[in-house]
């Protein structure tokens, strides 16, 4: 038997060659860059082609570095039809981060966005096992000639000038590794849970079928990071197995969000709550044309019910709220579509997929009893790559154990209730507080740094710091955040920064965060 997740978008160009399958620039005049599902799946061709002559094999790690663009789908779809596998690198990096994950997934080529090529060449520099490095230009994007980068001796047009444009896609099993996806370890360093061909086939394939129901009459405004497993799955797999349309936007923006659901007619928007906040505190969000949304989703992290309520009066739609992790590729839970969704719940375990609440010592527990969920099923991932000791905990006894905190009502709806593992969800996308504690403590002043997220109405929760300084040292906490700033993702660094003389600990000496959460 035989899978390939690129399946989704060969379907599609079969059945609709001339159908709109993505436009990109949705807002900047004119009618934005399109392509059909029959050039997509040219170019994505010509990209597995190109990379199998540049020497990548079946089996090998492909790392991609690049924004919200059709280049992501074109070299997303061209390393899976080449066998290999795909690492999404997340954008927002520097350069000491992607060399992490580089070296850790060992890729072997990096295709990268020009925009970002001063982080990602220092990162390639670094990485001696990664030998080619694919830079996407803008110029020949919009038909320019390029430059070919002196560090690689081959640029993306030329690659896909390689590459020929009917190749035969390579055949995988369906249990093969399809993509490494990097999510921050509970210990500080970023761990890449590798999913299957099979499991995120499944999971665009059910999110189509049975909770966005997308035809190809539907356009989905893809504002979500598509390196992420939520934008991947929910808004790029599952539209194009769906053979609808996608609107690309590089990032989330409330009024370029809003042009593009008016002048593309979208009709389905998937987001996270930082998104929904966005638009309804957006004072021009009524002069714009809403009247094409059908269905309006929310993941990643907790949506507020009053939220949720204030939308749907404004906006006369309801959110539905759904669950999931990078490690369950990544839906498990969704409220159900064909009728309104319990605010506060995110629903019910799709199909195939169970959903158990347990105690400290995996005891499965009674509804209305609060214990960590674990989940088993189609959607989870094999592991995380070449660690056998953390894949073991977290699959212990054959269910992924989340480290998230809910309980089960009695109609078998899901509700989170809190973490029991020591993360910090900022605009839906993850920090592990030990990774920032470690950059924090990395500085000669600094002696002890404690991380926590603290409640923030915009972004679900902020980063704030507790810090105790080396003896005799002094630092103001502006030029401390500055450092941070300039060692993490723009995503990661502290927002707030408190000096203490200690930090309140148990009697192991581990830092009580409860306490200086409150
Ligand atoms: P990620 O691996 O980036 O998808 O993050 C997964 C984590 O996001 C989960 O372990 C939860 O802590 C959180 N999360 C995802 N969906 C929700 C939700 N609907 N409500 C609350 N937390 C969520």
């Amino acid at each position: 038997m035989s899978l390939n997740l690129a399946i989704v978008l060969e379907t599609g160009a079969a059945s609709r060659p001339e159908h709109a399958a993505v436009i990109a620039d949705a807002t900047q005049g004119g009618a934005g860059r399109r392509l059909t599902y029959r050039e997509l799946n040219e170019l994505a061709c010509r990209c597995a082609s190109g990379l199998a002559k540049a020497g990548v094999r079946p089996g090998d790690k492909v790392a991609v570095l690049l924004s919200n663009e059709p280049e992501f789908l074109i070299a997303y779809f061209g390393v899976l039809k080449a066998g290999a596998c795909v690492v999404p690198l997340n954008t927002l990096l520097k350069s000491g981060e992607i060399a992490a994950e580089l070296e850790d997934s060992d890729s072997t080529l990096l295709i990268a966005d020009e925009a970002l090529l001063s982080e990602a060449r220092s990162a390639f520099a670094r990485v001696e096992a990664c030998d080619r490095l694919v830079v996407v230009r803008a110029g020949p994007r919009n038909g320019t000639q390029g430059q070919a980068p002196e560090e690689c001796g081959c640029d993306w047009q030329e690659l896909l000038g390689n590459g020929c444009p009917d190749w035969d896609t390579v055949q995988a099993r369906p249990d093969d590794t399809a993509v490494i996806l990097y999510t921050a370890g509970s210990f500080g360093r970023p761990k890449g849970a590798e999913l299957s061909h099979f499991s995120l086939f499944y999971n665009a394939a059910l999110t189509c079928d049975q909770l966005s129901h997308t035809t190809p009459d539907d356009v989905s405004l893809a504002s979500l990071p598509l390196f992420h497993a939520f934008g991947q799955t929910c808004v790029m797999n599952a539209t194009l197995y769906g053979g609808g349309t996608l609107v690309l936007l590089p990032r989330f923006e409330p009024d370029r969000a809003l042009q593009a659901i008016e002048r593309h007619r979208v009709t389905i928007l998937v987001g996270v709550p930082t998104m929904y906040w966005y638009l309804l505190h957006y004072p021009a969000a009524g002069k714009y044309d809403w009247s094409s949304l059908r269905l309006c989703c929310s993941g990643a992290a907790a949506l507020p019910p009053e939220m949720l309520a204030e939308f749907q009066q404004r906006f006369g739609r309801p959110i539905y709220e759904g669950y999931g992790l990078t490690e369950t590729s990544p839906v498990a839970s969704f409220n159900p579509t064909d009728r309104p969704p319990v605010p506060g719940s995110v629903g019910r375990p799709i199909y195939g997929v169970e959903i158990r609440l347990v105690d400290e010592k995996d005891r499965p527990l009674r509804a209305g009893q609060v214990g960590e969920i674990v989940i088993r099923g189609h959607n989870v991932m094999k592991g995380y790559y070449k660690r056998p000791r953390p894949t073991a905990e977290a699959l212990s006894g054959g269910w992924f154990h989340t480290g998230d905190l809910g309980k089960m009502d009695e109609q078998g709806y899901l509700h989170i209730v809190g973490r029991k593992k020591d993360l910090i969800k900022r605009g839906g996308l993850n920090i592990y507080p030990r990774e920032v504690e470690d950059v924090l403590q990395g500085h000669p002043a600094v002696a002890q740094a404690a991380v926590v997220g603290i409640a923030d109405d915009v972004m679900g929760e902020e980063i704030k710091a507790f810090v105790v300084l080396q003896q005799d040292e002094s630092i103001e906490a502006e030029e401390l955040i500055e450092y941070a700033r300039s060692k993490v993702a723009a995503y990661k660094y502290p927002r707030y920064i408190e000096f203490r003389t200690e930090l309140p600990k148990d009697a192991a000496g581990k830092v009580i965060k409860r306490q200086l959460r409150r």
